[in-house]
């Protein structure tokens, strides 16, 4: 069942890590507004991260990260530059395509969680597969496969305000991993929650990127949790401050 352009692309990844890259950025510009009051967000910023590893994102407040990580998810467009996921160059995509990538390929965490109020644990990891019209007994497996994954096998019946906030952002963290994406995107997934539950919860990002295989990108400005990242980018005034070490 695996798909011939993947399996390439993994292959790829071997012999040209930065060519084979799961993310691949290239001189990204993002501008809010024109003008004198032009807000230059991004000025210029290239990097990549290879298949399987953990990326950590760092920078003070309004350094960029969550505009950089909305380009590379492909929830917004750069003014100039490019994103590649997984070998797909995004600009090539037209709204649908970006649509399905978001559904297919990458895994959203937010720091407010996003889960869905009335939908209980296990309802709200089944949303992704839902939109994708999974067959409802591979959903279910699955479900209660992610749901023990993260520790909640317990809890699969509770509502998001039967949980903690701990226990909120591991339910969003299955329901990212719901659809077996290719990439996982994490915009200061511990935000909101206190040292100890935040480093938890990085630690079972940390645990999935190697037991799914997947790749992930975490916008966070929590020194404690950096290091656990296999490497740190630092955004400061629109551009990376230092360049991203070599694979
Ligand atoms: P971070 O996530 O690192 O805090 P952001 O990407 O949110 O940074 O913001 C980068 C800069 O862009 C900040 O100066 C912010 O005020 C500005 N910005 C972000 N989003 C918008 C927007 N929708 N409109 C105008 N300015 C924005
Ligand atoms: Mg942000």
């Amino acid at each position: 069942m695996t798909e011939g352009i993947s399996a390439q692309s993994r292959t790829a990844v071997v012999e040209d890590p930065a060519g084979g890259a799961m993310v691949r950025v290239e001189n990204l510009h993002r501008s809010y507004g024109t003008g004198a009051s032009a807000v230059h967000a991004l000025r210029g910023v290239s990097f990549s991260v290879p298949h399987g590893e953990l990326v950590a994102l760092k920078g003070r407040s309004g350094s960029g990260k969550t505009t950089l990580l909305n380009l590379v998810g492909g929830l917004d467009t750069p003014d100039s530059g490019s994103v590649t996921v997984d070998g797909t160059e995004l600009s090539g995509l037209g709204e649908h395509g970006l649509l399905e990538l978001r559904r297919d390929r990458i895994g959203f965490v937010f720091q407010s969680f996003g889960l869905i109020p009335i939908l209980t644990a296990a309802e709200n990891v089944g949303v992704p597969m839902r939109l994708r019209r999974t067959d409802p007994k591979v959903r279910e497996e699955r479900v209660a496969l992610l749901l023990a994954l993260v520790g909640l096998a317990d809890h699969a019946g509770r509502r998001p305000g039967e949980l903690s906030g701990g226990q909120q952002q591991r339910v969003a963290i299955a329901r990212a991993l719901a659809n077996r994406p290719a990439l996982l995107i994490a915009d200061e997934p511990t935000g909101q929650l206190d040292a100890e539950t935040g480093l938890a919860v990085m630690e079972l990002l940390r645990a999935v990127v190697r037991s799914e295989g997947v790749t992930a990108l975490v916008a966070t400005h929590d020194a404690a949790l950096l290091g656990l990242a296999d490497r740190v980018l630092e955004l400061g005034d629109g551009g990376l401050v230092e360049p991203a070490p070599q694979a």
